[in-house]
């Protein structure tokens, strides 16, 4: 497996355009199914960081001084590598998170839509320049700096994607730090990174969130910090960047509800579509639709057929064409949803699953059965991300009890709600709090719709023009044609 995807036996960071180490650290990569080596990686420190910040912060100037046609060509030439070399890429990520090639070749497709729209979206991302009496005013659009990016491991490739492209557009260089869980599509990236970008203008350091993270988080040259994680380490950017009054945007996590009415057109493929919706990414998605809210007209019907979908579900190897929900990221994931399974059987009904499933040959893999329980939403599989393949169902016939249950947790992500009445889907749109709302399916994601979170979700809006609204300022010059008239005679 190693041979056919061309892994190499040790990645270093990108710094200033050469792949370098400054420490003397490494830790591995391991396939998530099998446990078996993959790669050494090293283990960036705060050295690695210094340099990466230098290396980037020099870059800037240039950076920014280039013509946004070139940098939007540039971003055209990645998204090119990446068509290239998808099919590599899928499997490197399927091995080492554990998710199907089929879902990681989806990841790579969505970044390449990124490097691209942002590409164009830069183009038109002006400020503007209106006459006055006697003069000029402007409005000047300006890149930040250094920025300081930090991805978690769920979707790796949709993740640097997400970061690298509005940051370049805008004329930014930047810092990323990718997960230690998932490290190596983004390292292998750096090979077209570095044949494509000026040096310095992107620099790669993986490592520890507490070592290179914290380094990268709390560097004073960082202008602006970009995060996606759990909202707990999101407090801690946030804290970090308060101290230093830089801006700070923050994707975290879910608990995404997903309302059925009982006008629903076609309940086999609203059932369908719920349950994709919640064992997609293996569940390990920040949008996944964990609570499915179902109406106590269909709910007998519903969740006999749910069921029903959710035990045909193939649970196999990640590098399977034919497995469906392949394992989690590591033994720590794995034991994380073990215990909320726990804690459902003491507290909910268990429909289907709730076990961890072994896979021949795959053994080390911590696969988990794609489970189902009847809950009420004050359980705590209802309120916390679990991050694994498990749905809470809840029975409403209550409108506004069920409005108020679906943004009564502490996030506000998205939602789905199915209905064939157009009154239903758009006042339930204006009530739920949450920053993405997809009527009639799940996951729905449309390049330029803005993509982020209310309260515990996050701060900020990426996936949209507006998102380099967030890797920007504006400057105001206004000019005179000539000094005013003298006021003191
Ligand atoms: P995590 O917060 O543990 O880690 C995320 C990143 O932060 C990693 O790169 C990690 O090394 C780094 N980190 C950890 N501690 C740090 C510290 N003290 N200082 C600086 N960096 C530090 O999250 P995770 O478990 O890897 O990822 C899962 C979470 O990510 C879930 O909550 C999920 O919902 C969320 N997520 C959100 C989105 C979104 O767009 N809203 C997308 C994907 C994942």
């Amino acid at each position: 497996m190693k041979v056919d995807v061309g892994l190499a036996d040790h990645y270093e960071p990108l710094i200033g355009g050469k792949r370098m180490s400054i420490s003397t650290e490494a830790f591995d990569a391991v396939n998530a199914a099998t446990g078996a080596r993959l790669a050494t990686i090293t283990r960036g420190g705060a050295d690695d960081i210094n340099a990466a910040v230098a290396a980037a912060k020099s870059a800037f100037p240039g950076w920014a001084a280039t013509p946004v046609a070139q940098r939007s060509a540039l971003l055209h030439r990645l998204a090119d590598w990446v068509e290239e070399n998808i099919d590599r890429l899928a499997v490197i990520d399927a091995m080492d998170i554990g998710r199907t090639i089929g879902e990681t070749a989806i990841d790579h497709r969505i970044a390449i839509s990124q490097y691209r729209f942002f590409a164009a979206a830069a183009v038109t991302h002006t400020g503007w320049n209106n006459p006055v009496p006697g003069g000029w005013a402007i409005a000047k659009r300006e890149p930040l700096g250094v920025v300081g990016q930090i991805i978690p491991w769920n979707v790796p490739a949709i993740m640097t994607a997400f970061k690298l492209a509005p940051a370049l557009a805008a004329g930014n260089t930047l810092v990323l730090k990718p997960d230690e869980n998932a490290s190596l599509s983004t390292l292998e990236l750096c090979v077209a990174l570095a044949e494509i970008f000026p040096p310095g203008v992107v620099n790669v350091v993986p490592g520890m969130g507490t070592e290179a993270g914290a380094a990268l988080t709390a560097h004073p040259d960082v202008e602006k910090l970009a995060f996606t994680g759990s909202a707990e380490v999101g407090r801690i950017i946030a804290h970090a960047g308060a101290d230093r009054l830089v801006p700070v945007s923050l994707e975290l996590g879910g608990k995404s509800p997903n309302i059925v009415f009982p006008d629903i057109d076609d309940l086999d493929r609203v059932v369908d579509n719920a349950a994709f919706a919640a064992t997609y990414c293996n569940g390990q998605s920040c949008l996944a639709g964990t609570r499915l809210f179902l109406h106590d007209d269909l709910y007998d019907d519903f969740l006999s057929r749910l069921t029903g979908v959710f035990e045909r579900i193939t649970v196999g190897s990640p590098v399977d064409p034919a497995t469906r929900l392949g394992c989690l990221v590591s033994q720590t994931q794995g034991e994380r949803v073990l215990d909320f399974i726990a804690s459902g059987k003491e507290d909910s009904n268990l429909v289907t699953g709730g076990s961890r499933a072994t896979v021949p040959g795959s053994e080390a893999g911590w696969f988990i059965e794609p489970t189902v329980f009847e809950t009420d939403n004050t359980s705590r599989i209802a309120q916390q991300e679990i991050f694994g393949p498990v749905l809470s169902v809840i029975r409403w016939r209550d409108y506004d009890e069920m409005i108020e249950q679906a943004n009564g947790v502490d996030y506000g992500l998205a939602a789905g709600v199915y209905t064939s009445n157009l009154a239903h889907a758009m006042r339930t749109a204006d009530r739920l709090k949450a920053g993405s709302i997809w009527v009639n399916q799940y996951f729905n994601l449309v390049d330029g719709s803005p993509f982020g979170g209310y309260h515990g979700s996050g701060i900020g809006r990426e996936y949209c023009a507006e998102t380099l609204d967030m890797y920007t300022q504006l400057k105001s010059v206004v000019i005179a044609e000539q000094a005013p008239p003298p006021m003191f005679g």
